[in-house]
């Protein structure tokens, strides 16, 4: 359906008529992921000396390079015998186009699948959303807002067990980002193209490494909108046109010499950070009314998931080419169970040791080291 200038829409009808067998939505995805290179054998990457086996129900392969059978679903996050095409399809379509997301419970009721299979299903489709869909890895330009956001629990609303748990984690009488996830932001202007960072509560990034990010992800020269955080005093020194707009109100001296309250500012001539914010509204309503929570460790996922709905604004597009481009993006991205749930055994300890200094100080430079690592990578890891 057509809205105006909108993009065309795409209803759930739409979508079975499109898809009415596993056959249909077996040869679309094929025709998305092999649409630039032809067949490509999913184990070893050769395009030579593939033949299409003789049972052409399930669109199977021989490839005689490495002597083995494939269909389009090795190595991508769809090789998984229990769940058709057509409902990794529909699954992607109802993730999409729900603005705060869908949760594994509802989900596993709409597709008749165990809330188990559906929530490592959306994990494996929001690893997909963060592999930078469109234009690969480039860096922003032009005008780029860049804020950050801390997402949690609130403490006071908790019960007694949950409340117990969490101080014996992080502390009694902790407020504020303690035990929080930290987002942070960088939203292009003029396309509304996004990239989210998210960190683990104990891997908090100080200034240095913030300063870090935006170098990697900015463009040199570009003009970067930011709050009044400490994080991004420095930028002008980086090569950027940095300019904040203030939230907070503080004192001033007026013309006569006395105390005022200066007033809080939100947009300056052009320098607003509305854009991005607007982005953790969403984000928040989802945590608290779709989500209730969800596992620090995994915050990433989500934050890919929503960059993803929220790139370009989510009626720009036709929504079978946002389909078409999270399925070209599923090629190579694959996690098993077994590591996506795998415990992060330092955050683990932390809880158990925090209180030596010396463990603290080892801890810390650990995680910096990690930390370098994560940003030598050159792509935002899942
Ligand atoms: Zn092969």
């Amino acid at each position: 359906m057509k809205h105006g200038d909108n993009a065309e829409t795409l209803s759930q009808d739409d979508l079975r008529a499109m898809f009415k067998n596993e056959d249909k939505a077996v040869k679309w995805v094929e025709s998305i992921v092999w649409r630039k290179t032809g067949i490509v054998c999913g184990k070893c990457g050769s395009t030579e000396k593939i033949k299409p086996r003789a049972n052409k129900r399930e669109r199977r392969y021989w490839c005689g390079a490495c002597r083995s059978t494939f269909t389009v679903k090795t190595n991508t996050p769809m090789a998984d015998a229990n769940i058709g095409v057509r409902q990794w399809i529909e699954a992607a379509y109802l993730l999409m186009t729900a603005r705060f997301g869908i949760s594994s419970y509802q989900l596993s009721k709409q597709l008749g699948i165990t809330q188990k299979s559906v929530w490592y299903l959306l994990q494996r489709i929001r690893l997909a959303c963060g592999a930078n869909l469109e234009m690969k890895f480039r860096k922003l330009t032009g005008t780029v807002e860049i804020d950050e956001t801390f997402l949690g629990p609130v403490v006071g609303r908790m019960n007694d067990v949950d409340k117990a748990k969490w101080e014996a984690k992080w502390g009694k009488n902790q407020r504020g980002t303690k035990g929080k996830n930290m987002v942070i932001g960088l939203r292009e202007r003029e396309t509304g193209y996004r990239i989210y960072l998210a960190f683990k509560p104990n891997q908090i990034p100080r200034k240095p490494t913030v300063e870090k990010i935006i170098a990697k992800y900015v463009e040199p020269g570009a003009t970067i909108y930011t709050d009044e955080a400490s994080y991004y005093t420095d930028l002008c020194n980086l090569g950027y046109k940095a300019e904040a707009v203030k939230h907070s109100t503080g004192k001033e001296k007026d013309a006569e010499g006395k105390d005022r309250e200066t007033p809080c500012e939100w947009v300056k001539g052009l320098a607003w950070t509305n854009g991005i914010e607007s982005d953790w509204a969403v984000m928040k309503r989802a945590w608290k009314g779709t989500y209730v929570h969800w596992s620090t460790k995994h915050c990433q996922l989500y934050a890919n998931e929503f960059s993803f709905r929220l790139d370009k604004g989510n009626v720009k597009r036709d929504t079978i080419d946002r389909l078409e481009s999270l399925f070209s993006a599923m090629v190579g991205k694959t996690i098993t169970y077994k590591e996506l749930i795998k415990r992060d055994t330092e955050e683990n300890r932390t809880g158990a040791v925090r209180r030596d200094p010396a463990f603290n100080r080892d801890l810390r430079k650990a995680r910096e080291e990690q930390q370098r690592d994560w940003w030598e990578d050159d792509c935002i890891p899942y």
